[in-house]
Formats: structure tokens, sequence, C-alpha cells
């Protein structure tokens, strides 16, 4: 018999320090390095949408993977509390979460917001599958034109008022988000309320804000416009999923130039993956990473936007080191009872 894992054989290795030092072969050219790396988007299992696999797995891979850091992120429920559990059993990598403020979470609610900040969630995302404008452009909240979800409503969320100023409850988030030294993520926004939304957070005093996948199908900005809003302050945040074969909503090509206009120090990688039809986020960033480095981008800029950018935005260089009792117990988790031959049926 073998249980359902965690994923895999051995979910729980000691620390990466403890381990052998992974071989580093070239092959012939250079290689874009994942040793220190950092994802601040990812999509595990759970989720309304199917994954390829759930937070031990992605998280696992990404730590086997040399990975510093990783962010959790789900549409239909904050992720802080399934990052808190997963890093009290995994050594070797730094696991956080946050919340995006669709309708599992009331929308634009400063509650939520103030709980995942007080918990130690890192990210506010504004709305993703239930903002008004990916309903426009999607036929309907809760899901892509491309994939079912969560609950359809004609009717999304804004954070704009019609005469396009911003909704006094989403000032309130901002205000939390200050507080807390948070990432400001924009997500499914449309570019107009992105750029009211990042000028009103410079005002309340919001230093870390990102603009989520800015060439995804929403908000799919236009790239000047994008590097204005860069201008004001916000760090473009490309992801795989963007370029991805399924999807494919921009070329590599677009995403090298604007990195070029804006900046290697103000833009950030990512995976944005967890779909089934891209590799797990570790995975997606390496390729994805080492396709903008072919694409012209400097090694060592490449470097610092799956890096040094990101972990500037958590802001925390502490190592986390489950306890002995902890790791004891998770391995239990996973053994297989049977491997124990005593325990085997006699054979023959
Ligand atoms: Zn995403």
């Amino acid at each position: 018999m073998t249980l359902p894992a965690l994923g895999g054989t051995t979910p729980l290795q000691p620390p990466a320090a403890e381990r052998a030092p992974r071989t580093k072969r070239t092959y012939g050219g250079p290689l874009i390095d994942m040793t220190g790396a950092v994802d601040l988007h990812c999509h595990p299992y759970p989720d309304l949408f199917p994954r390829l696999a759930d937070d031990f797995d992605i998280v696992r891979a990404a730590r086997d993977a040399g990975m510093k850091a990783i962010v959790l992120k789900c549409h239909h429920e904050n992720t802080v509390s399934r990052a808190y559990l997963v890093q009290r059993v995994m050594p070797g990598i730094r696991v956080y979460g946050g919340v995006v403020l669709n309708y599992y979470v009331g929308g634009i609610n400063a509650a939520a917001v103030e709980a995942a900040l007080r918990l130690g969630g890192k990210e506010v995302w504004m709305p993703t599958v239930d903002a008004g404008y990916h309903a426009q452009v999607h036929g309907g909240t809760g899901g892509y034109d491309a994939q079912a979800g969560g609950r359809t409503r004609a009717e999304g969320i804004w954070v704009t008022d019609s005469d396009g100023k911003l909704r006094a409850e989403v000032k309130e988030v901002l205000e939390l988000v200050a507080q807390y030294g948070a990432i400001l993520g924009t997500c499914h926004l449309s570019p107009r309320e992105i750029v009211a939304l990042v000028r009103e957070a410079r005002d309340a005093g919001v230093e870390k804000i990102v603009v989520t996948h800015p060439y995804f199908k929403v908000p799919n900005f236009d790239m000047d416009a994008l590097v204005e809003v860069a201008k004001l302050g916000a760090m473009p945040e490309f992801g795989y999923c963007t370029v991805s074969p399924a999807w494919a909503y921009a070329p590599v090509e677009r995403i090298a130039e604007s990195i070029r206009r804006i900046g290697a120090s103000r833009c950030l990688l990512v995976s944005d993956t967890g779909q089934r039809h891209n590799p797990l986020p570790s995975e997606a960033l390496r390729i994805f990473a080492q396709t903008v480095f072919e694409k012209g981008i400097p090694q060592e800029d490449v470097q610092r936007m799956i890096s040094a950018n990101q972990l500037d935005l958590l802001d925390d260089e502490a190592e986390f080191v489950p306890s002995p009792e902890d790791l004891a117990w998770a391995r239990g988790l996973v053994e297989d009872p049977c491997a124990d031959s005593r325990l085997s049926p006699p054979r023959g």
C-alpha cells in the first residue's frame, strides 16, 4: 500500500545546506541559476480551478530547485494560514501567503485585509476573476473564457466609481497595506483603474506596488501606458502564464522590450503557474527567465528580476527552521507502513 502522499517519495528532506551540494553544469551555455530565486505568484491546489499540484508539492519542488521563497496565491481564499502550515514542516525555503479581494472574502473588505496582514500576509491582491473589468472581458465573474471556476455573476467588483474616483473602502485597504508595509497587487482591474489605484496608493504611503501580469488578457496594458505606470512607482510583474503555449497572450519579445524601457531594477519575473497546461512554478519560472535571457536581457538583470527584486519586496531574511518534532510528525504522514518488512504479507 502506498499512502496518498503529500507528494512523491521524500517530501520533507533536511534543509538544502545539510544535503549534498547539487552539481551545477551549464552544458555549454549560460544557464539561469534558480538558487536563491523567489516566486511571488503561483497557484497551488486547493482552488476552484483544476490545479497541477497542491501547496506542499509546489513548495517542495521550489525548495528542491534551490529557491529561497515562494508566495502562494488563491482566487478563492486567503493563503496566509496555508503558507504558515506548510512552513512549519518545510525546511529550506520561506513560504508566504496573502489575500485576493474577490467575492469569496467579501470583495474589497478591510477586515479581511487586516486579518491577513496581522497573520503575516505579504501581499494584498485586488480582485482577479471577480473584478468588474475581468467580467467585462471574460463574459462574467468567477472564471475565464477558457476555464470555468467559481460563481458567475454579470457584474464584478470595480474599485472606482462612475467618476473614476477610488471608492472609500479601497482607500481603507490601501491604508492597511501602507501600515503593514505589504505588497499591493493590481490583478485584473482595468488599466484605467490601475492608474487611479497606483496614484492613490502612493499618496496613502504604499511603497510596494506590483502591476500583476500586465500583458495577460486582463489588464492587457499598452506598453507606453505600462511605462507610465512604472514611472508612478509600480513594478510590472511579468508571468510565464501570460506567454504559455495554451494562452499565449503576449510574445516574450514584448516583455523583453518592456524590461529594456522600464529597467530591470523595477521589473519582476514570476511563474503565475499552477494550471495543468503549465510546468510547476519553479520550472516555469526557470524556463521564463531563461527565455527572457535568450531574448537579449543580460544574465545579471534576469537574476535580479527573479531574486533580489522579490526579496526587497518580501523584506524578510529570516530563515525558518522547523522543529524536529514537527519534521518527525510530517515524515510519518508520508511513510509507507508496508515498507517495513515485518508488516508485509508473506510472499509465495
Ligand atoms: Zn495568477
